[in-house]
């Protein structure tokens, strides 16, 4: 039975996997490099292991570093969460050879997995349909990759077997730009991945990304836990998530999640993972991915599964657990919504933001979950990713859960760092949201952020009220005169332009954008 873990991250995935090792009496280990020393995962810990400095690759990354701290510590197992070492076939071997219970699959079927060529020949296997395309090409003979693209049919894309985080993928639209793609996307997967490998894949457009939860346990059990729609992305990079997906039927779901389970049985799969696909506007899917761990919008599935806890289950099933003999798949009841807020300008090409958080209010109240890192006095370091926190809602409806996270969104303030809470507020305003009438291109070809209104009239008052509020924290009494009511529509004002990032700079140089100040 597992009784210590070792948290190998950091951020609010740390800390969420922190509070459900409480929740069991289970003790957590926290490991943090030094712009971390302050963070609230090392707070909230009850060890804490200094590991490395600022970049990934001197701490967080270092496989024998945090086997050591697991050591030192007398942690039993080790939870990856996810990026970092999550997927890292070696540091799964490296936990296995120290004793120590890796939370999240085996390395042989992370390592199967891993390269997208193996996975789809896995997956082609056992009957799970994978998009039209050819496995097997050499990177250096264009006459047969010509001969295999004219059979698959333009626009195409050529991917990166070891590609990943959108890198190592080129769109291909006539014949003759696919042997500089074929380069390109070769030499970049090179770099970035030290495998060249490369394959070609039919392009599905219009296409949605849907994925599907699953946990498998030892015993050859897999449950599905439904889909999560994700086709709201940037640059790759999903920025708003849901569950269930508005164009994924009951008889859908029933298909996608007998794939899923399918994909999970074909490796011998173990805890929990994602299964991707792309759905056409015909309800066709294809298989695009697994993601061997546990996801970053894995609470919109919680929410929706009748509140079952994802990390308490990875952790069931680690301990030899077996899953219970329910139906394998989950229908799933409301809606939830999950917004990434990142530390990023919606007003500056969403440019990264980080330094000083002076000051953070949470939103609150009934289907409100927020999980984060942030907390007043926060030096937002400037080495990892740009995910502050997850504003999560659930409500019976899709129009009522976008309701509750205008009003979440709204009660959220965070002075001192600009985020991209403007562009949820104004994606969650948009007719093609509101509908559902999206693809993964959407927000890139259609979407367009709107401009920050300077004279907007609402930041007259707020003006006032961010002083008053200020002198109000500083103990003094506020300005003779004024009225609850006046009172109450100032400190409204006063959040809304905290939430713009707006923020007061010391009383000298007046108002300013709080982007990027350092
Ligand atoms: P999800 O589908 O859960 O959002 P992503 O693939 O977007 O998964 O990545 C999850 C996290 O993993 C990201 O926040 C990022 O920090 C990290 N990550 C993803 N790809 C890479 C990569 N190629 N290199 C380093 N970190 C990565
Ligand atoms: P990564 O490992 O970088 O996450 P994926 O294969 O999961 O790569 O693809 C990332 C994104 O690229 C998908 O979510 C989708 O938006 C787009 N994409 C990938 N393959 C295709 C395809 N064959 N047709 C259309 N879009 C695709
Ligand atoms: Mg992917």
């Amino acid at each position: 039975m597992i009784k210590r873990v070792l948290i190998a991250n950091r951020g609010e995935i740390a800390l969420r996997i922190q509070r459900t090792c409480r929740e069991l009496g289970i003790e957590t280990v926290a490991v943090y490099s030094d712009p971390d020393r302050n963070a609230l995962h090392v707070r909230n810990a009850d060890y804490a292991v200094r590991i490395g400095e600022g970049p990934a690759l001197e701490s967080y990354l270092v496989i024998d570093k945090i086997i050591d701290a697991a050591k030192q510590t007398g942690a039993d197992a080790v939870h990856p969460g996810y990026g970092f070492l999550s997927e890292n076939s070696r540091f799964v071997d490296a936990c296995v050879e120290a004793g120590i219970t890796f939370i999240g699959p085996t390395s042989e079927a992370m390592r199967a997995l891993g390269g997208k060529v193996s996975a789809r020949r896995l997956m082609e296997a056992a009957g799970v349909p994978i998009v039209p395309g050819a496995n097997d090409i050499d990177a250096a003979d264009f006459a047969t990759a010509a001969a295999e693209a004219e059979r698959i049919g333009f626009p195409l894309m050529v991917k990166a077997s070891a590609g990943g985080g959108g890198r190592g993928i080129r769109l291909v639209q006539r014949a003759e730009d696919l042997e500089n793609a074929m380069r390109a996307a070769g030499s970049e997967a090179a770099s970035s991945f030290g495998d060249a490998t490369i394959f070609l894949e039919r392009y599905i457009s219009p296409a949605r990304h849907i994925e599907v939860q699953i946990v498998a346990d030892h015993f050859g059990t897999v449950r599905a836990f439904g889909e999560r729609e994700c086709s709201i992305q940037r640059r790759n990079q999903k920025l708003v998530e849901e569950a269930p997906s508005v164009a994924v039927t009951p008889e859908i779901r029933k298909r996608l999640c007998d794939a899923a389970i399918a994909a999970a049985q074909s490796c011998g799969y173990r805890n929990a993972g994602t299964v991707e696909f792309l759905l056409d506007r015909d309800g066709n899917f294809y298989f695009l991915e697994v993601n061997a761990r546990l996801q970053v919008e894995h609470p919109v599935t919680e929410l929706v599964c009748g509140g079952i806890d994802l990390v308490a289950l990875q952790i069931a099933v680690a301990n030899g657990e077996p899953l219970s003999e329910e139906a394998t798949t989950v229908d799933p009841t409301g809606w939830a919504i999950e917004c990434r807020i990142n530390g990023e300008d919606p007003y500056a090409n969403f440019a990264p933001a980080v330094g000083l958080v002076d000051f953070v209010e949470y939103p609150n109240g009934p289907g409100v979950r927020f999980d984060t890192m942030l907390y007043s006095g926060l030096d937002i370091p400037v080495f990892y990713d740009s995910l502050l926190g997850k504003l999560i809602v659930w409500a019976e409806t899709r129009p009522r859960a976008i309701e509750r996270m205008r009003r979440a969104l709204r009660d959220l303030v965070i002075s001192g760092v600009q985020t991209n809470a403007p562009f949820h507020l104004a994606l969650l305003e948009h007719p093609d949201f509101l509908s559902g009438d999206f693809s993964t291109g959407w927000l890139e070809s259609t979407f367009v952020m709107p401009e920050l209104a300077e004279d907007d009239e609402r930041l007259e008052p707020a003006l006032i009220a961010g002083a008053m509020a200020e002198q109000t924290t500083a103990g003094r009494s506020s300005a003779p005169g004024v009225g609850a009511a006046d009172m109450s529509r100032w400190m409204h004002g006063a959040r809304e332009i905290a939430r713009r990032g707006i923020r007061h700079d010391g009383g000298t140089s007046g108002w300013r954008r709080g982007t990027a100040s350092r």
